[in-house]
């Protein structure tokens, strides 16, 4: 992706030099998400164009530099299928690593797929290979775990895992999730683990909403056939007129923060995780949005290697019965990556991804 609004070329990279404790990986799969067409419009700051764009990805482990384990203490070995955190060089040592323990917000962390530019080496998804520098989290796909499994799930997993963690869901909560996309749908799916009373999602197109009835939802509402205030009332009409105890906005779009707000109960609880760029703003009444209403309003920003992990150990445990790999709607080979642009941007697919292998 050489600048923003230009179209995707193919471009051959010099072979990385494997520094000690580098592995070069195969890319078996990697994502198309909402944060590639972000980055296709140029909205994301600090994004140093050109790049290689796709920061979850499952390769097979071609070479190593040396001895390499994961954090369980396994060596990595050639022919792994492995997945690794697109987060690297967080620093450990600055004031957000240190005391106030939100790593995610540590100013020294480069994204693979976002912030390396492709001057700097293969250091993204949308490739043939990868080049995991030496320090890259890497987590081995859990046995059963297949490739299209995990990327079935994708980044909205670990997302979602971040934002359903700060929901708080307490078993028997009736739990609104807004937006239907790959963060939505996982954050229905594990409200659902987590024990809520039902999920409501709200959320546009109708494949995308049958998806979400696929994966468990009790009701869907479709955006695009609804007013807000329509949707607000259907919201209260199946939670006893009270509104949702938790509600998890994954939209991008700014007004549905107070829409939210405003289907969510008295004293309950609103997650914003769809919000990831710059949209614009919202205007919201600080009185009877929050303040007599005594909401609760947090705020969730990407994810660590802690959500990695645990998506692993939640995709091996639930995989047969959720089946992630049935949000895959097609996978494009490396020519085709403007086309999987345009149909992530217009919602046609559910989950998006790249086989840079094929031809
Ligand atoms: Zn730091
Ligand atoms: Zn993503």
């Amino acid at each position: 992706m050489t600048a923003p609004g230009a179209s995707i070329v193919v471009r051959e990279l010099p072979e990385p030099k494997l520094e000690p404790g580098a592995v070069l990986l195969e890319t078996v799969l990697s994502e198309v998400c909402g944060t590639d067409v972000h980055l296709r419009h140029g909205r994301l700051a600090g994004v140093p164009y050109p790049i290689v764009p796709g920061h979850v990805s499952v390769g097979r482990v071609a070479e190593t530099a040396g001895p390499v384990t994961n954090i369980e203490g396994r060596a990595v070995q050639l022919g792994d299928l492995v997945t690794f955190l697109d987060v690297h060089e967080t620093c450990h040592g600055c004031w957000y690593c240190l005391v106030a323990k939100q790593s995610t917000r540590c100013p020294k962390r480069r994204v693979y797929g976002i912030t390396y530019s492709a001057d700097e080496g293969p250091l993204g998804g949308w490739a043939e290979r990868i080049w995991l520098k030496p320090g890259v989290r890497i987590v081995p796909l859990a046995p059963g775990v297949t490739p299209e499994r995990w990327m079935g799930a994708g980044c909205g997993l670990p997302t979602a895992l971040h934002a359903v963690d700060r929901a708080d869901i307490r078993l028997g909560d009736r739990v609104a999730v807004q937006g239907s996309g790959p963060v939505g749908l996982s954050a229905a799916i594990l409200a659902r683990l987590s024990g809520a009373g039902s999920v409501i999602v709200l959320g546009d197109p109708a494949g995308r909403l049958e998806a979400a009835r696929g994966f468990g939802a009790d009701a869907t509402i479709a955006v695009g056939e609804t007013t807000a205030d329509e949707r607000i009332q259907r919201v209260r009409d199946v939670t006893g007129g009270r509104g949702a105890d938790v509600t998890i906005e994954a939209t991008g779009v700014p007004s549905a923060v107070r829409e939210g707000m405003q289907m969510t109960r008295d004293g309950g609880r609103l997650v914003v995780v769809g919000q990831y760029t710059d949209a614009g703003d919202a205007t919201f009444n600080p009185h009877a949005d929050i303040n007599r209403r005594h909401l609760e309003i947090r705020g969730t920003w990407g994810f660590d290697y802690s959500h990695v992990h645990r998506a692993m150990e939640i995709v091996a445990r639930h995989g047969e019965a959720i089946r992630w790999e049935r949000s895959i709607t097609r996978a494009y080979g490396l020519q085709e990556m403007d086309r999987a642009l345009d149909d992530v941007e217009a919602g046609s697919v559910v989950k998006a991804v790249v086989r840079p292998g094929a031809r």
